[in-house]
């Protein structure tokens, strides 16, 4: 899960959506670029805190934009808790997507796929989202359609030591917001 931090929502928005906007148009990317790009970004960052998230048993999270001389990094990642993690908005950043990691494997939890609220908050800020799980999944959160999809399948970041497959039944390539929220109440 993912929560943003309430801080001026309105302002800020139109702020940061105005920023992205501004610099993709100066950096004169083509979409497919930036997306290749931030893709890159994101498997590199979750990638690199996957042990960490295992080991704490915590969530860690932040954001992927274009920093100040058109580059696109990852910010500093924030730890969470077992369920939750919020990062504030670094400076100097045009965000273009958030990423979070899920913490390690979990009986009681079902933490294999985004959440609910993952694709609610990347949905208010115009963002989209990379979440990875303890089974080693890249999920991608496309807020404008609201739909979540696996970039890639089980063990294609590291795995959890104790994650067993199908502890929750099949995990689809993706899911809309509506089907996502039928298959969490199951
Ligand atoms: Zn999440």
């Amino acid at each position: 899960m993912l929560a943003i931090l309430a801080l001026s929502f309105a302002k800020l928005e139109t702020k940061l959506r105005l920023w992205s906007i501004i610099i993709a148009l100066l950096a004169g990317l083509p979409a497919a670029a930036q997306e290749a790009e931030e893709l890159r970004v994101a498997r590199e960052v979750l990638t690199r805190l996957q042990p960490l998230s295992f080991d704490k048993h915590r969530e860690y999270c932040g954001y992927i934009g274009y920093n100040e001389r058109g580059v696109m990094v990852s910010s500093l990642p924030v730890a969470g808790t077992r369920d939750g993690c919020s990062a504030p908005f670094p400076r100097n950043l045009a965000i273009t997507a958030s990423y979070h990691t899920h913490g390690n494997f979990d009986h009681g939890y079902f933490n294999e796929i985004p959440s609910d609220v993952d694709m609610e908050g990347d949905q208010k800020f115009y963002m989209n989202g990379y979440v990875s799980t303890p089974g080693g999944r890249l999920w991608y959160i496309d807020s404008q359609i609201m739909v979540t999809t696996q970039i890639c399948g089980i063990a294609c970041l590291p795995v959890a030591t104790g994650f067993r497959k199908g502890a929750k039944g099949t995990i689809a390539e993706s899911y809309t917001y509506e089907e996502l929220l039928e298959k969490l109440e199951n």
